[in-house]
């Protein structure tokens, strides 16, 4: 009895310390999309990452939430960065991060994909809606887009509003914020941040572009592939962020200024 009651104590004990992990499912059609969920104390802060392929920033955040609250979901589709899906009979892959632009269209029936598109990204905003803030983690690779694309690149130049870099820090490491608090912050913090343009940005289906455009609070984390210890410190320094403006959450890490020292 002794050793049961042991039991539920370390089963109880590890529930609050180190978060529970569970799977949810989207069915759509004949598919079932796993969600894997991790869920560390409060809900106030949601994580999620949108795709599959991008591992660093996976590793960042289970790191993260082994010692500081919120919860994270991750569309599990085995190490890929996209959805596969079977529609009768059709198969056909789906980005989720080009799907958020739907909630509001009219049902394209021509378009199989367009409901399948609808039902997801109806799942993640519902889900992601009872948290105050939500971050996404992407990963990029090195010397492709980076903070300096938003100021050299043409295609970006209606993306954004304002840009500041730390030229201690890797390129490939930044946040994209969507708005100007924000943008305060971390660039106080010294670290490399864009501030999104949510009026001009032209609507690519992305996370960012949606909450940027329902004026929700909403950060995204890139960073290089392999950049785990940024992405991990990155992801920390959101809580102090957030203790700033929101109500504070007891009980979790907080990280500013980068670490340089490469
Ligand atoms: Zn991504």
């Amino acid at each position: 009895m002794k050793s049961f009651l042991q039991l539920v104590l370390l089963v109880f004990y590890s529930y609050a310390l180190f978060g529970q992990t569970r799977t949810d499912t989207i069915v759509v059609k004949q598919n079932t999309i796993p969600i894997d969920i991790i869920q560390h104390q409060s809900t106030s802060l949601a994580f999620i990452t949108l795709h599959h392929d991008e591992q660093t920033g996976i590793a960042a955040i289970q790191n993260v939430l082994k010692d500081s609250a919120g919860i994270y979901y991750c569309i599990n589709t085995n190490s890929k960065r996209t959805v596969p899906i079977n529609s009768d009979g059709k198969r056909f892959e789906i980005d989720p991060n080009r799907i958020f632009n739907l909630m509001t269209s009219p049902t394209n029936y021509e378009d199989e994909s367009h409901a399948i598109k609808q039902h997801i990204a109806k799942y993640l905003l519902e889900k992601l809606s009872a948290a105050d803030l939500t971050i996404a983690l992407h990963n990029n690779h090195d010397g492709r887009y980076s903070i300096k694309s938003y100021q050299q690149d043409a295609r970006f130049k209606n993306n954004y509003l304002s840009v500041s870099i730390n030229p201690m820090m890797d390129v490939d490491d930044f946040y994209i914020v969507t708005d100007s608090t924000q943008f305060n912050y971390f660039k106080k913090q010294h670290f490399n941040v864009v501030l999104q343009n949510n009026e001009a940005i032209q609507d690519d289906g992305s996370l960012s572009v949606f909450y940027g455009k329902n004026h929700r609070p909403f950060i995204s984390i890139e960073c290089q592939f392999g950049h785990l210890q940024q992405q991990i410190q990155m992801t920390k320094a959101v809580y102090g962020y957030y203790n700033t403006y929101f109500e504070p959450i007891e009980n979790i890490l907080q990280q500013t200024e980068p670490d340089t020292s490469k």
